[in-house]
């Protein structure tokens, strides 16, 4: 959880905004993607964790059937009716949470009476660290508690996810939202997307991650996207008919049988695709190392992962690769690649824990020699998923 002067300074700001104090408050976490790159919508596996940034949201009921929201940070407040939110041009931030009121209505039936209500989190926004999985995470707990309602892990996933997709208009898979509710200290989550079960998985308390912001954003993101999930639906349906096996997915190819019949495929499905059914084995390769407590080959596979990524999937960029570089040489890192969707955003470091300080600082100073100016690092421990923290 982040330090508790987040939620202090958001109690005192209800306070002050509203004149009480919130009948409930939730807290959900951001999240790192450490191992599984773009394997959700291939119905693969992620390794991945919740952090200890994250975003709390507080709320009280009203007597009428206004909805009053503050973002805590900037102060603005837009006020809608509870039970008909519409989706606003000017105020974007209001429609994650929107969003959330909306399918909670869908959920529970209209709500009888409003809320008065404030988030304020220490993710940093639009960094790859899902501030956006936090605030929704965070909005569905405390609106679903606040209408005496506890909704099941996964369905406040899938409406964080649907509250993204439909309201926010951002195309998302489910990971970010999953890795917030499913998150547990001192352990990574390990997703299978095409059974939807998230599991906890032990991780060593010697080792750490850092997070590197790049800032870097690369022009059509939503087209080499979109092209990247053309190229793995075409090469599944290829090993559809060249396997003896079921195929309905990349999930279903494992890399011997991508090496034994890429030779016959079209070239750039052949590649795009080895990313996936390669980091499908290394997240299954990696669980195993992590119950064997071996970090040091576990951050081996992640050094493998970021190279695929650079390789076959093309999807990290010259910043993404100068934090990757510049790791392999720093003293206690064991391992490092992109996080996330790639062309841009965060790369994550992971380095023994003794060493994070001085890793941090080493990698800053090696990307402001090559770009002029620093990365933002920050040290990040795997951390307890979303809850309802009063009321
Ligand atoms: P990421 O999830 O990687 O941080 P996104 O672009 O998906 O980046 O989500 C960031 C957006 O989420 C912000 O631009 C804002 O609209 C909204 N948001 C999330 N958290 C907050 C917050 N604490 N205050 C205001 N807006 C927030
Ligand atoms: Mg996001």
């Amino acid at each position: 959880m982040p330090s508790e002067s987040v939620l202090s300074e958001l109690l005192a700001k209800f306070a002050a905004t509203y004149g009480r104090d919130p009948a409930v408050v939730a807290y959900a976490p951001g999240r790192i993607e450490v191992l599984g790159n773009h394997t959700d919508y291939n119905e693969g596996y992620v390794l991945s964790a919740a952090i200890d940034y994250g975003t709390f949201f507080a709320a009280a009921p009203r007597d009428d059937g206004t909805a009053r929201l503050t973002a805590g940070d900037i102060m603005e407040t837009v006020e809608f009716p509870a039970a008909a939110p519409e989706r606003s041009e000017s105020a974007s931030w209001s429609n994650y949470v929107k969003g959330c009121v909306a399918l909670l209505g869908d959920r529970l039936g209209p709500p009888d009476r409003g809320f008065d209500a404030m988030f304020l989190g220490n993710v940093p926004l639009g960094s790859g660290l899902s501030s956006s999985a936090a605030l929704e995470c965070s909005a569905i707990l405390a609106l679903a508690r606040l209408r005496g309602a506890s909704l099941p892990k996964l369905d406040v996933a899938k409406m964080g996810q649907r509250a993204e997709n439909e309201w926010a208009g951002v195309k998302c898979g489910l990971l970010d939202q999953a890795s917030s509710v499913f998150g547990e200290k001192d352990a990574l989550v390990m997703s299978d997307f095409r059974t939807c079960e998230f599991k906890p998985v032990s991780f060593p308390p010697d080792v750490c991650f850092l997070m590197c912001n790049t800032h870097a954003k690369h022009a059509l993101v939503d087209g080499a996207y979109n092209e990247r999930r053309d190229r793995c639906e075409r090469a599944a349906r290829f090993f559809a008919a060249a396997l003896p096996h079921p195929v309905s997915a990349l999930r279903d190819v494992s890399w011997d049988e991508w090496t034994e019949h890429h030779g016959d495929m079209d070239e750039l499905d052949a590649k795009r695709s080895a990313h996936p059914i390669g980091e499908d084995e290394r997240v299954l390769a990696g669980v195993e190392l992590l119950r064997e407590g071996d970090a040091a080959a576990f951050g081996r596979l992640m050094f493998e992962s970021h190279e695929s990524s650079r390789t076959y999937f093309e999807n990290s960029c010259p910043e993404l690769d100068a934090v990757v570089d510049a790791a392999r040489g720093v003293p206690g890192v064991l391992g490092a690649r992109l996080s996330g969707g790639g062309f841009g955003g965060s790369a994550v470091v992971l380095v023994e824990r003794r060493a994070a300080e001085t890793a941090a600082a080493a990698l800053a100073s090696a990307y402001a020699r090559r770009f002029g100016s620093p990365c933002d690092v920050r040290a990040v421990s795997c951390s307890e998923g979303a809850r309802v923290v009063r009321g």
